[in-house]
């Protein structure tokens, strides 16, 4: 800990939290702390953007303003907890059994049968065994079975239709 910037109002975790993104863009650029001194001939000195990225050193607003203008990304995309993209999780890919699809009772399967079968032949894709839909199809199948689409996803995990992974795409929905 080199300087803890009295005058700022940063947490040492969030000031960590920030260094860590700024950490990710610059080595996405493929720069070395080295080759940001350089690129911006002198501007940013490595130590000080090494410091900050280590959330040694707080950073003021109007710094990271101008840092993130170097990087060229917009400001927000360097703040912790703001990013949609990045460390966000990827949805679960949803992957129908089709084996075990054929071995429910149709008259509980039926529209997914029939659903999956319609999918098949859009794609003209026959490998019989596994399909994967799309996150929409899964509300456009609860709305089918008129059920919401976390309890219909409960369902297809029972019948071992979906893996239990499946539930993380309809976790933030309403039941
Ligand atoms: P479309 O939606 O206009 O998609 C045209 C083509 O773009 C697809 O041809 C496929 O080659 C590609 N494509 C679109 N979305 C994806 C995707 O998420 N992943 C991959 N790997 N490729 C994608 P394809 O497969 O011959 O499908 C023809 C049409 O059949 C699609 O036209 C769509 O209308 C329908 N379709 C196919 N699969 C699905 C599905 O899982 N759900 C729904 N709702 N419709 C589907
Ligand atoms: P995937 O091919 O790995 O695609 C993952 C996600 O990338 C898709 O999630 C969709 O959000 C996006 N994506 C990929 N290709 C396209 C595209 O051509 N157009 C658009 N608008 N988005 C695209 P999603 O929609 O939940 O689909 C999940 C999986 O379902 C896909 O994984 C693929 O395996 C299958 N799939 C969906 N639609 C189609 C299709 O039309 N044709 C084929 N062959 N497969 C499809």
């Amino acid at each position: 800990m080199i300087d803890k910037c009295p005058g700022s109002l940063m947490s040492s975790e969030y000031a960590k939290q920030l260094g860590a993104k700024l950490r990710a863009i610059r080595t996405q650029q493929g720069l070395s702390l080295h080759g940001v001194e350089e690129k911006s001939q002198g501007r940013w000195k490595a130590v000080v953007v090494g410091s900050y990225e280590r959330g040694d050193r707080a950073v003021t607003v109007q710094r990271l303003a101008e840092l993130a203008d170097f990087y060229g990304v917009p400001v927000q995309e360097l703040l912790p907890g703001t990013t949609p993209g990045g460390a966000a999780e990827p949805p679960p890919k949803l992957v129908l059994d089709l084996e075990r699809l054929a071995h429910v009772p149709a008259e509980k399967a039926g529209p997914l049968q029939r659903y999956a079968a319609t999918i098949q032949s859009q794609r003209g894709d026959y490998n019989g065994k596994v399909l994967s839909i799309r996150q929409d199809d899964l509300r456009t199948l609860a709305v089918i079975y008129d059920q919401s689409p976390s309890v219909l996803t409960e369902q297809l995990i029972s019948w071992g239709v979906l893996g239990a992974d499946a539930r993380r795409a309809v976790q933030h929905e309403d039941v």
